[in-house]
C-alpha cells in the first residue's frame, strides 16, 4: 500500500518589541539572568498585566500579511501547568478567541505554486528559561524570556512533504523579517516550530493518528525528522501496528525521535478567561492603518522583479528571499542597469564570497556601487570577465574601488588588435605540432591556443579579439616559417 504524509506545522516566533507582553521590562537578549524581571513576570500576587499594544500591532501586520480574519474581540485565556520556567502557574494565552483565523500562505515547490492554509494566529507569553549545568546537583534558572511576547501560527494539514514543510517555514520566515515584527532566527529560538505527521493511505480522507515532533532548531531538522518519522510510522503500519499520539522529542545526534511522554501523562491545561485581562478589541481604523503601512511582502517583490527587471523565477525568488537582498540587488540596478546580470553575480561571486565569510549582505564587504563599477568595467571591455574575479576578490579585502584596482594593478584589457596579433604569432610560432594537429582537423585544439595567448598576456587580452585572430591564423595557408 501507498502512504501519503500529513503534515501540520505550528510556529511559535518571538516579537521584536522593545518591552514584554504585560510589563515594561526589556526584552533584549545577553542580559545577566534574572534581571529584566519585575513583580507582574515573575508572578507576585497582587499584580496586574497591562497588554502591550506594540504586540498587538505586530501580530496585526502578520495576520494581514497572511490573509486572515481578525478577529474583533479576541480573549485571553490561562493556560495552567507546573513548570520551574514558568512562575505564575500558567501561562497567559488565547485560547478559544484568536487574534486571527483562515488565513493562508503560497509556497512554491518543484516550480509548483500551492496554497497552504493558516488555522490561527494568537498571542501568548514566552516562559523562562532552565539552565541545567552538568557540574552542578541543581538546575538553575533565568525568568528573563518569561513574558517576552510571541505570536503562535498553526497551520492546516496541508504540507504533504518534508520539502513543503521546509518551503512554508522558509516562507513564514521571510515574511515576519519583512515585516520586521521577528528576526527568525531558528538556531537561537526566536522562531521555533513543532511539526506534527501523520501518514494515511493514498487518496484516503480521513486523518491518520498524528505525532508532534519538538527540537527542531534548524531549518535541516526540521525536514531531516520528518523524514525520519515518515519511515518509522509507516513501518509501524506496514506491520498492523498502530501510531500512539505522543510528542517526540529529535535527537539530533543520533538522528531519530524519541518519545517524550505517554498519553496518561498528557497535560490537562484547564483552560479559562483571564479575569485580569480585558477583551482585546480591535476596529477597522486600527486594521486600515496598519493594512496601509504594511511594505511589499516577499511575494509581491518577486513578482515585480520578474516584471520589470525581466528576471528568471529562480532568480527572482533568491534576491527577494531576505528584504536588505532585494534591496541591495536594487541599488546595483539604480548604478548599473543590467539586472541579468547583477543577480548573476549576487547568487554567484557574492553569495559564495558571504558564504565563505559567514556574513549577511548588510555586512557585505563590496558594496552595491562598487560591485556595479565592477561590472560597468566589464561591459565596456576595460577588463575581461576573468580579470573581474580578481579585482572582486580584491575589492572585497580592501573596499578600495574597482577602478583604482585595475588602475594601480594594470588590469587593463588589451583590445589593441595588433598587439594581441603580435603574442598570437608567437604562440602559433612555439607550438608548430599543435598547429599541424589541428590543419589535419582536430578542432578543438583551439581551446588550447586561446589559453596560451591568455597566458601570456596574464588573462589581459580580450578573449574575443583572441579567438578571432587565433582562427584566422590557424586557418590561413600561408603560416609564418616554423
Ligand atoms: P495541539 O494544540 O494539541 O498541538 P492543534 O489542533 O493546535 O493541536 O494542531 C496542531 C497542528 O497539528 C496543526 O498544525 C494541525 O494542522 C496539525 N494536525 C492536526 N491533525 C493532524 C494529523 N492527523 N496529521 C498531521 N497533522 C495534524
Ligand atoms: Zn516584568
Ligand atoms: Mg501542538
Amino acid at each position: 500500500m501507498r502512504f501519503e504524509p500529513v503534515i501540520g506545522l505550528e510556529i511559535h516566533a518571538q516579537l521584536k518589541t522593545e518591552t514584554k507582553i504585560f510589563c515594561s521590562c526589556p526584552t533584549s537578549f545577553g542580559a545577566p539572568p534574572n534581571t529584566h524581571t519585575c513583580p507582574v513576570c515573575l508572578g507576585m500576587p497582587g499584580v496586574l498585566p497591562v497588554l502591550n499594544k506594540k504586540v498587538v500591532d505586530y501580530a496585526l501586520r502578520m495576520a494581514l500579511a497572511t490573509h486572515c480574519e481578525i478577529g474583533r474581540e479576541s480573549r485571553f485565556a490561562r493556560k495552567n501547568y507546573f513548570y520551574p520556567d514558568l512562575p505564575k502557574g500558567y501561562q497567559i494565552s488565547q485560547y478559544e478567541l484568536p487574534l486571527a483565523e483562515h488565513g493562508y500562505v503560497d509556497i512554491e515547490v518543484d516550480n509548483q505554486i500551492k496554497r497552504i492554509g493558516l488555522t490561527r494566529i494568537h498571542l501568548e507569553e514566552d516562559a523562562g528559561k532552565l539552565i541545567h549545568d552538568p557540574n552542578l546537583p541543581q538546575s538553575k534558572v533565568d525568568l528573563n524570556r518569561t513574558g517576552t511576547p510571541l505570536i503562535e501560527i498553526v497551520s492546516e494539514p496541508d504540507l504533504r512533504s518534508p520539502a513543503e514543510a521546509g518551503a512554508y517555514l522558509r516562507q513564514l520566515r521571510s515574511v515576519v523579517r519583512y515585516l520586521g515584527i521577528c528576526d527568525g532566527n531558528l538556531e537561537e529560538g526566536s522562531f521555533r516550530c513543532d511539526a506534527n505527521i501523520s501518514i494515511r493511505p493514498q487518496g484516503a480522507e480521513k486523518l491518520g493518528t498524528r505525532t508532534e515532533l519538538k527540537n527542531l532548531n534548524s531549518f535541516k531538522n526540521v525536514e531531516r525528522s520528518l523524514r525520519y518519522e515518515i519511515i518509522r510510522q509507516k513501518e509501524i503500519l506496514a506491520d498492523g501496528g498502530l501510531v500512539i499520539q505522543e510528542s517526540r522529542l529529535w535527537n539530533d545526534a543520533r538522528n531519530r525521535t524519541a518519545s517524550m511522554r505517554g498519553k496518561e501523562e498528557a497535560h490537562d491545561y484547564r483552560y479559562f478567561p483571564d479575569p485580569d485581562l480585558l477583551p482585546l478589541v480591535i476596529d477597522d481604523r486600527q486594521i486600515e492603518k496598519i493594512a496601509n503601512a504594511l511594505p511589499e511582502l516577499p511575494d509581491e517583490k518577486k513578482a515585480r522583479f520578474i516584471k520589470d527587471y525581466n528576471l528568471p523565477d529562480y532568480d527572482a525568488a533568491f534576491l527577494t528571499a531576505e528584504r536588505e537582498l532585494a534591496d541591495y540587488f536594487e541599488s546595483c540596478v539604480q548604478y548599473f542597469d543590467k539586472p541579468k546580470l547583477i543577480s548573476n553575480w549576487i547568487m554567484g561571486d557574492l553569495a559564495a564570497l558571504l558564504n565563505a565569510q559567514g556574513k549577511t549582505i548588510t555586512q557585505s564587504p563590496v558594496s552595491a556601487d562598487n560591485l556595479a563599477a565592477l561590472l560597468r568595467l566589464i561591459e565596456n571591455g576595460v577588463i575581461s570577465g576573468k580579470i573581474a574575479k580578481t579585482v572582486f576578490e580584491q575589492i572585497a579585502l580592501t573596499g578600495e574601488t574597482p577602478q583604482s584596482v585595475v588602475e594601480t594593478k594594470g588590469l587593463t584589457q588589451v583590445t589593441d588588435v595588433s598587439a594581441i596579433e603580435d603574442v598570437v604569432l608567437k604562440v602559433i610560432g612555439d607550438h608548430p605540432k599543435e598547429v599541424r594537429t589541428y590543419q589535419d582537423g582536430k578542432k578543438k585544439l583551439l581551446v588550447f591556443f586561446v589559453g596560451q595567448v591568455m597566458k601570456a598576456t596574464r588573462g589581459k587580452a580580450n578573449p574575443k579579439i583572441v579567438n578571432e585572430i587565433l582562427s584566422e591564423k590557424l586557418e590561413s595557408k600561408q603560416l609564418p616559417e616554423v
